[in-house]
């Protein structure tokens, strides 16, 4: 599979400061390669994700801002890039699941994933390859953007290794338990 990463259009600093580290948040632990952050330059958002990065440890995970989106969707694509928006207006995912895993396994494309904040202008939905619904019902790009990955991957990204962690989690039934390492 080729490189997975995520565009996040419309950040607003004032209101999207939390959903959209979730969305930054999301895109590492599910398996995507990094994050555009595009809407309002916002450094907060930002730091907070290298932090996690920094404490949790890497995973070939890229983070990076794009003032004009639009240029941005246009380039991926004229690389060859596969372009998926995620909408509720979109075709439900389990049609198109089968034909985007086989363009990137077989075919070796490199995927875009785009997601919205409040308005995703017209022509987002142009410019994509695929308007893909989780479900033709509002809710949040930061679910959207789970469901997305763990239905690509087939849950085999919960399994990723995070290389150069500060804090890892020892997997335990009825405690918590990690382990802090200090010197990497
Ligand atoms: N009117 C928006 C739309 O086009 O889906 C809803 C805005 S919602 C607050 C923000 C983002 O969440 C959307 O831009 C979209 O990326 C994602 N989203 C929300 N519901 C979704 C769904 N059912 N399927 C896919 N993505 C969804």
């Amino acid at each position: 599979m080729g490189r997975i990463i995520v565009l996040r259009l419309g950040h607003r600093k004032n209101r999207d400061k939390r959903i959209t580290t979730h969305v930054g948040l999301v895109a590492r632990a599910f398996g995507a390669n990094g994050i555009i952050l595009s809407g309002e330059w916002d450094e907060d958002v930002i730091k907070s994700l290298k932090e996690v990065c920094d404490k949790w440890g890497y995973r070939d995970f890229e983070i990076h801002y794009v003032q004009d989106w639009l240029e941005a969707m246009i380039s991926f694509k004229q690389k060859g890039w596969l372009l998926v928006h995620l909408t509720m207006y979109g075709v439900n995912i389990q049609y198109y699941l089968e034909e985007i895993k086989r363009l990137l396994v077989i075919e070796n494309k490199n995927l875009l994933i785009i997601v919205g904040a409040e308005k995703v202008p017209k022509k987002v939905y142009e410019i994509a390859h695929f308007n893909i619904a989780i479900g033709n019902q509002p809710h949040s790009e930061v679910a959207a953007l789970a469901v997305f990955l763990d239905r690509l991957f087939n849950g085999r990204e919960l399994l990723s290794y995070f290389r150069d962690a500060k804090i890892q989690i020892v997997p335990a039934k009825n405690s918590k338990k990690v382990i802090t390492r200090t010197n990497t």
